[in-house]
């Protein structure tokens, strides 16, 4: 069988076969809070996340060389093209990761005898583990998370046997993410964009919480646009107990309406190789995944019960419920995270409302009540 689709294959016009690169569609660079393995304030195992999208999953053939306390990690993915769009968005990681006490080096390859994109990782032993998993995104991409984690971190939590480090904070912090924004107006239906929604209603969120005396940072304050990883990097390094993105939604059909919220459920990512060299470490970071997950599932349940409860004792609003999802937020945070999708701007009747501060204070008056719940201050 195989000796056809070959044959199939060395009849084709290099052009087509040229086509059948993997093309690598998007990269972020989530960073954490720490800039080094020496931790200060409270301490999180994951040093950050790079997050790749492709148009099918890539192989990786991965190759380590431990030299004098360093390891030097060839991560190689066979026939992917990248656009010089894409190169420079990797050029841009690699200047970011000069922060981190791991580094990271893209090349093309395009000799005869390989093809694809090389990914060179350099980190001190002892002090860095590496990870990465697949998944498939929203939009049917295929997504790669290589992860790295603060190894000192995990044998210090081994040897004292505590699992989880954390230091109580007196003053709940709290991430809201406006989505969108500037150029990037998110969906836009009935001349109502989301990217002014989410805004006003993240506002309000933000100003009902302080109010409360919790400890607020917002995404945006303004008509502005932020990329995704710079979201995440901020909130992870205001050192956030929980993070909530606010979006507004958009569907083919005008019918389509009501409000859902999206959590983080480390059960899609499919597990790829981890570069831990022994099993507890593996599961230490394996454990951080989990304990973020079910939170978010306890954050998203509080979120939308108060949400939808305070919205329909005066509107006849959808119920869509929660579902699990990896969105590029709530993949590159390292606190509890979720995503609400505030109504369909598709839909006249929500577009109308959300165009109204009344209503955009409601939502955010149920947001909020869901977050005093889920923090135990209400
Ligand atoms: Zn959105």
């Amino acid at each position: 069988m195989k000796r056809y689709v070959f044959a199939a294959l060395c009849c084709m016009p290099l052009a087509l076969i040229a086509q059948r690169a993997n093309i690598l569609k998007k990269a972020y660079f989530h960073q954490g809070a720490n800039q080094g393995v020496q931790v200060k304030g409270r301490p999180q195992i994951e040093l950050g996340t790079i997050a790749f999208y492709f148009d099918q999953t890539p192989r990786i053939e991965s190759s380590i060389v431990q030299k004098k306390g360093e390891t030097l990690q060839l991560l190689f993915l066979p026939n992917i093209a990248v656009t010089p769009e894409l190169m420079q968005a990797l050029a841009a990681i690699r200047t970011q990761a000069e922060n981190q006490p791991f580094s990271v080096r893209f090349a093309v390859k395009n000799d005869a005898s390989r093809k694809g994109l090389e990914i060179t990782l350099t980190y001190p032993t002892d002090a860095v583990g590496v990870k990465y998993d697949h998944f498939n995104s929203i939009g049917l991409q295929k997504g790669i998370a290589l992860r790295f984690y603060n190894k000192s971190l995990i044998s210090q939590i081994n040897q004292i046997g505590k699992h989880i480090i954390t230091t109580a904070a007196l003053t709940p912090r709290v991430f809201i993410d406006c989505g969108h924004g500037g150029v990037d107006c998110g969906a836009v239906g009935n001349a109502v964009k989301e990217k002014d929604v989410s805004l006003n209603v993240g506002l309000s969120i933000a100003g009902l919480l302080k109010e409360q005396g919790l400890c607020v940072t917002l995404s945006r304050i303004a008509d502005e646009f932020v990329p995704l990883d710079a979201r995440t990097t901020l909130a992870n390094r205001s050192n956030a107990d929980l993070f909530v993105s606010i979006h507004a939604n958009s569907a083919p059909n005008a019918a389509a309406n009501g409000i859902e919220t999206f959590f983080f459920d480390a059960d899609l990512l499919k597990e790829g190789e981890c570069f831990f060299s022994t099993l507890c470490e593996r599961k230490q970071a394996k454990d951080q995944q989990q304990i973020k997950q079910m939170k978010s599932n306890q954050l998203a349940h509080h979120v939308h019960s108060a949400l939808i409860s305070t919205v329909q004792s005066a509107h006849s609003v959808i119920d869509r419920t929660i579902k699990p999802a990896i969105s590029q937020v709530l993949l590159g945070t390292q606190m509890p995270s979720v995503l609400v999708e505030i109504g369909f701007v598709t839909n006249l009747q929500e577009a109308v409302l959300l165009s109204q501060k009344a209503y955009q204070e409601k939502i955010a008056h149920g947001i909020a009540t869901g977050i005093m719940h889920y923090l135990g201050r209400a």
